[in-house]
């Protein structure tokens, strides 16, 4: 079986949805309130777990009923959670207000996550035993580019999701292999509009580049080949929520599983697929026979 490390986020959100968002210094009357275990780190492990890898997940929680809840949640899934430190104080949480058009505002606490300034004891063994490590944005930048030396150091492969976009520094670039912002990302990172001209000028800072397209699928570039666009199947989304992660952490497994870059595209498109005509985000994740089922 492969084995995928996580370096990232685990946030509990908390989501009150109302007919609308209160303003500022007003109170709505919500409808429904529900606390979904989330966080790119944590959604990604879900997703590679689910896949068919060895998850281990190396972050925090708090000394607090989301912090327990998120590490049932990650178990439940199959991840490790040997790595997964519990600290004083709060687990992150997002708090969410969904209004009835399906807009949303998002406060983000990042609590336990902004604690994970560095690597601990037994991480760089932990990423060094593993085929691949998945990193995002949600923690310090400090333990990003630490975790990608780490993985640097041992032959393992790095695939950053640059979520929240943000400046990039050639610390921590120089040490991707993949990079695989959506389609904003890209143009974030680069002030380039256009999906493709973004990916091209990614492709001088990393060796190799996917931006993800929502439904019209993923487009793949790489130094020494012509760029692949890869279609995703035609589904009716009922919410794309955590798609991305989705996608990355099968993409992961397959790629880990030694699938050439055309057929893991697709076999992360048919994952996602699946997961956005679900409800939720971790919820919809699909598990390895049904990707499998998609797949073929
Ligand atoms: P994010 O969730 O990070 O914003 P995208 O919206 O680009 O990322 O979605 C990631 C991947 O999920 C896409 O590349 C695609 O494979 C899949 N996906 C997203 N939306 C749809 C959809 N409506 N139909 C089919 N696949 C989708």
């Amino acid at each position: 079986m492969t084995h995928i490390a996580v370096l990232g986020s685990m946030n509990m959100d908390l989501v009150a949805y109302a007919e609308k968002a209160p303003q500022l210094g007003e109170t709505v009357t919500g409808r429904a309130f529900r606390t979904i275990p989330g966080g790119k780190g944590a959604n990604q492990a879900i997703a590679a777990a689910r896949a068919g890898a060895t998850v281990s997940m190396i972050g925090a929680v708090g000394h607090d009923v989301y912090g327990s809840r998120m590490r049932e949640t990650l178990e439940h899934s199959g991840v490790d959670t040997d790595s997964l430190r519990t600290i004083e104080g709060p687990s992150g949480t997002a708090h969410i207000v969904v209004d009835d058009e399906g807009g949303n505002a998002i406060v983000v606490v990042p609590g336990a996550n902004g604690t994970v300034d560095h690597l601990a004891p037994g991480d760089e063994g932990v990423i060094a035993s593993a085929d691949t490590l998945l990193l995002q944005l949600e923690i310090p930048l400090a333990a990003v580019v630490a975790g990608a030396e780490a993985a640097r150091r041992h032959g393992v492969r790095t695939i950053l999701t640059p979520s929240p976009a943000r400046p990039l520094p050639f610390e921590l670039l120089h040490n991707i292999d993949l990079l695989v912002p959506n389609e904003r990302e890209a143009a974030t990172l680069t002030d380039r509009g256009d999906p493709r001209d973004a990916a091209a000028a990614l492709l001088d800072r990393v060796p190799q580049v996917v931006v993800t397209l929502g439904a019209a699928g993923s487009l793949y570039l790489t130094r020494d080949a012509a760029p692949l666009v890869i279609p995703a199947p035609r589904v009716t989304a009922v919410d794309s929520t955590g798609a991305g992660d989705t996608f990355v952490g099968a993409l992961a497994v397959a790629l880990a599983e030694e699938k050439p870059i055309r057929e893991a595209l697709s076999w992360a498109a048919a994952a996602a697929a699946i997961s956005v005509q679900r409800e939720g985000a971790t919820e919809s994740m699909p598990y390895r026979p049904e990707i499998e089922a998609q797949y073929t």
